[in-house]
């Protein structure tokens, strides 16, 4: 199983517009972050986790040739901004793309995308086939086995996912203990961090580095980054053992 990070990084992505902070001007790649977002693949199928609003340019520096289905972490723009761009695998695949998402997710994408759902649509929208999941139930995904966990993002549930010996955790600034338990074992937990100051919807580094010190996997990367936490290289230079700040492209098997 290989996990690719898409991106990493916050709602505004990094650098944020029209801001001139050093992280913002730096000239390191690795602080350059699109929107977050994961791509599984194992057993010769490819799932992507969150379609934000850098989808098309992720698939296309990846080279993508093949998405196999989505899931869906929760249903804030930056997370679902890129859907309109799965035509390209609908015109390629000539399938209807599967998506994994609970039912408030689905809710709030009709919503979103009023028109791939319409009654009588304009041809040549997006065609996707819709798989509902909810965070008590494992589930498997194009054949790939996922286990959904649960957590709060300020008051919205958010769901992460367990793929193997690998979780994938973002917007969430809460989990409870019985969720916590699912994740235990993991030897690759990736969580997000926002930054250091308190906020009112994602784990601080803080916050992170405690629930990973908790946790105990082999390793743990940190994602959904904001151009307030620093450079990586600084950033970098200041975490614990086995813990790393995830950067766009990185890849983990
Ligand atoms: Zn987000
Ligand atoms: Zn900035
Ligand atoms: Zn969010």
């Amino acid at each position: 199983m290989r996990l690719t990070f898409l991106g990493t990084g916050t709602s505004g992505g990094v650098p944020m517009i029209a801001c001139t902070c050093p992280v913002c001007i730096s000239t390191d790649a690795k602080d350059k972050r699109l929107r977050s977002s994961v791509m599984i693949e194992a057993d010769g199928k490819t799932l992507i986790v969150d379609t934000g609003p850098d989808f098309r340019q992720q698939m296309l520096r990846e080279n993508v040739m093949r998405v196999d289905g989505i899931i869906y972490t929760h249903s804030h723009k930056d997370h679902t901004g890129g859907l309109d761009d799965i035509r390209a695998y609908n015109y390629v695949l000539k399938r209807d793309m599967p998506l994994y998402l609970d039912a408030f997710t689905e809710q709030e994408i009709r919503e979103q995308y009023a028109y791939i759902f319409s009654p009588n649509p304009y041809p040549g929208i997006p065609r996707v086939q819709l798989h509902r999941i909810s965070g008590d139930a494992p589930f498997v995904a194009e054949g790939i086995p996922v286990i959904p966990i649960k957590a709060l993002h300020h008051q919205m549930p958010v769901l992460g996912f367990r793929f193997g010996h690998i979780t994938y955790i973002t917007d969430a600034n809460y989990i409870a203990p019985e969720e916590i338990e699912k994740i235990k074992g993991t030897r690759i937990l990736i969580l997000n961090a926002l930054r250091r100051e308190q906020h009112i919807s994602h784990f601080t580094l803080q916050q992170a580095i405690e629930l990973i010190q908790h946790i105990k996997p082999e390793r743990a990367y940190l994602t959904h980054i904001s151009h307030q936490l620093g450079t990586y290289n600084d950033v970098s230079q200041e975490l614990p053992d086995g813990i790393f700040l995830a950067y766009d492209g990185l890849k983990v098997e």
